[in-house]
């Protein structure tokens, strides 16, 4: 979502008459993007924010600025914390930065601008030429109070972008070469819940679906020249039967989802109010799995969330297999402020919290090694992305369930299309092959 929003304001910019500088230390304007998902992220910015602020003893022109969710969650606050920010601006006000920049420019500074928790954000639509690749904005925000998460707090409540804007926003990006868009929400399927984003004179569902994100999913598939789509982050009650109904049978939708779980035991599930069971999030994934067999969920786990038990723990490392997730993200449990938990004593030692996410690391190691494994010898879809990072000889894209594949390179392969790659050799996280 922060690189989907940076990328925006960049784009405002540039429609200002800005560009870019090549280097940092080049630049006259630097905005600080913030995350207060942890505490650890807002340390860094502040730590960014200071050092960048230092340079203004020699360069007293330079505007430093703060976006994100650490400017609407401290507010005012930020300036005792920076004194030489120049603004604070947040998240549903990053249309307003061109005019912050020159309010700067004239003189002004420390000035603030936060979002209220239900405002319709300006702009969302802007983008700059990213290739072959985009993220749309469907839906901002979050009503769901999970108890350890600041995102409803900073984000706002829920509102989703209605349909037709987000097509026409698609239908531009794929006349400009995108050819993959990948849907963001902090609770993506709950699209259209709260608003409604479809409207008498929009055209109708051809496959009959009902729920606004199937009908959604099934217009953006229909854009021409997008060959991929895909959103994030999942819940499991969006797992319906007509969204698997969509999945599966729309072309273009990648049989991927990335739908953090957390806890794998019910007991800490109540407690972050996750509104659902071990067993519902199971079902969903099986519901997936059986309707495609070559679906690849991904999730994103919290360890030594207050009161967690080594027994609890367990659970979630059992869940991780039953579940077989293609990939995973651990976190250890950091309180943020204002939340119900924070309110929790904190009382899973940092030791053990280090413990728990090495041994669930090692084990998707494992679990990916052999998931991997069992793609050798399949042909796969993969989106050319270009070099590989680590081998520039060599050529990296996705495949559909979004695996990393490498191969060697030929003349005829070309960024930004699909080509089919056999695999002959498989690593936890990365996928080798031929071309075929
Ligand atoms: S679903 Fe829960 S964890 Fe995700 S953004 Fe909303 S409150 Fe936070």
């Amino acid at each position: 979502m922060n690189v989907r929003d940076s990328e925006a304001v960049s784009a405002l910019l540039e429609a200002a008459g800005y560009r870019h500088a090549a280097t940092e230390d080049e630049a006259d304007l630097v905005i600080v993007n913030s995350c207060s998902v942890r505490e650890k992220a807002e340390d860094k910015a502040l730590g960014k924010l200071g050092l960048l602020c230092a340079t203004k003893r020699e360069r007293p022109n330079r505007i430093i600025g703060l976006m994100g969710c650490m400017a609407q969650r401290l507010g005012e606050a930020v300036f005792r914390r920076v004194p030489k920010l120049d603004f604070a601006v947040g998240t549903r006000r990053n249309g307003a930065i061109p005019s912050l920049v020159k309010r700067v420019e004239n003189g002004e500074r420390n000035i603030l601008e936060q979002s209220s928790p239900d405002e319709i954000p300006d702009a969302p639509e802007a983008h700059e030429d990213l290739g072959f690749s985009a993220f749309v904005t469907i839906l901002l925000g979050c009503n769901r109070r999970c108890s350890y998460c600041i995102v409803p707090d900073v984000r706002g409540r829920e509102y989703s972008r209605p349909a037709r804007e987000i097509i026409a926003e698609i239908s531009a990006l794929a006349k400009h070469g995108v050819r993959e868009v990948t849907l963001l929400g902090q609770s993506v399927m709950n699209y259209g819940r709260m608003n409604p984003v479809w409207f008498d004179d929009d055209p109708p569902s051809a496959g009959g679906f009902k729920e606004p994100f199937s009908r959604l999913l099934e217009a953006v598939s229909a854009v021409p020249g997008i060959l991929r789509v895909r959103f994030t982050s999942g819940h499991p009650s969006g797992v319906t039967d007509e969204l698997v109904r969509a999945m599966s049978s729309l072309p273009h939708i990648c049989h991927h989802l990335h739908l953090p779980v957390q806890s794998g035991s019910d007991r800490i599930l109540k407690s972050m109010r996750r509104g659902y069971t071990r067993a519902m999030y199971l079902e969903a994934c099986n519901k997936l799995y059986t309707a495609m067999p070559d679906f690849v969920l991904t999730t994103d786990v919290i360890v030594g969330y207050p009161t967690e038990t080594e027994a609890e723990f367990e659970e979630t490392r059992s869940l991780m297999y039953e579940a077989k997730f293609g990939n995973a993200f651990i976190f250890k449990y950091s309180p943020r402020p204002g939340t119900p938990s924070a309110a929790m004593e904190d009382d899973v030692t940092d030791a053990e919290k280090c413990r728990r996410d090495e041994v669930l690391l090692e084990d998707q190691d494992r679990r990916g090694q052999a998931l991997n494994e069992q793609l050798v010898g399949s042909i796969q879809q993969v989106l050319v992305e270009g070099r590989s990072l680590r081998n520039a000889a060599r050529w990296s894209g996705r495949s559909d369930g979004n695996k990393i594949v490498v191969f060697e390179p030929t003349p005829a392969v070309r960024e930004g299309t699909i080509v089919p790659v056999r695999i002959v050799r498989a690593a936890p996280q990365t996928l080798y092959g031929e071309l075929v």
